[in-house]
């Protein structure tokens, strides 16, 4: 079976981004307990967690333990700040036409979908030097769900059903993509 590894943003004394009254370890670290409940229903992949507590965990550390998992997939959360609306999804540079930019194009889709059915913006798929994709030796994707300091985006994430439906759609999109690693 592929072993997934489930990253989540930021923790302990590193809060991440703020706004609305949001905290962007707390969601991350919720949003990736609950995908990993669903993926534990599929029987289809095994779960690891870079974390399941508010810890701080470096980002050098976060890397090691997909790689000595030798882990098939690294898929880290976070969600934005800095005035914009929206989702994103980040690979690292170069590798579009990898498996890594396959993984991209169909978990992106598969959660736009999703979101923009209510009402979000799709700012694209992106690449980015980050720490975390640069040292995974697997295919590695980071999403930035939605940003904290929009009135419009926040209000979505305090929505328990909006957070339940986002992690089934990740699940399923991971279960789907597992099946071809
Ligand atoms: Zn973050």
């Amino acid at each position: 079976m592929p072993n997934i590894v489930l990253d989540a943003g930021h923790g302990g004394n590193d809060s991440g981004a703020t706004g609305n009254g949001l905290i962007e370890k707390n969601l991350t670290l919720d949003l990736v307990l609950k995908v990993e409940q669903h993926l534990k229903t599929k029987q289809s992949v095994i779960v690891h967690l870079t974390r399941n507590t508010d810890e701080f965990v470096s980002l050098n550390k976060r890397s090691q333990i997909a790689n000595k998992l030798n882990s098939n997939l690294f898929v880290s959360l976070h969600h934005n700040a800095g005035g914009g609306t929206g989702f994103e999804s980040y690979i690292y540079p170069g590798l579009k036409n990898t498996i890594t930019g396959q993984i991209q194009q169909e978990m992106h889709k598969d959660i736009i979908n999703f979101l923009k059915l209510q009402g979000m913006t799709d700012r694209g798929q992106r690449e980015a030097n980050f720490a975390v994709l640069r040292q995974t030796k697997m295919p590695a994707i980071l999403l930035e769900n939605l940003f904290l300091d929009s009135k419009k985006d926040a209000s979505l994430l305090k929505k328990p059903t909006f957070i339940e439906e986002l992690s089934q759609t990740m699940a399923n999109s991971i279960a789907s993509i597992a099946t071809n690693l």
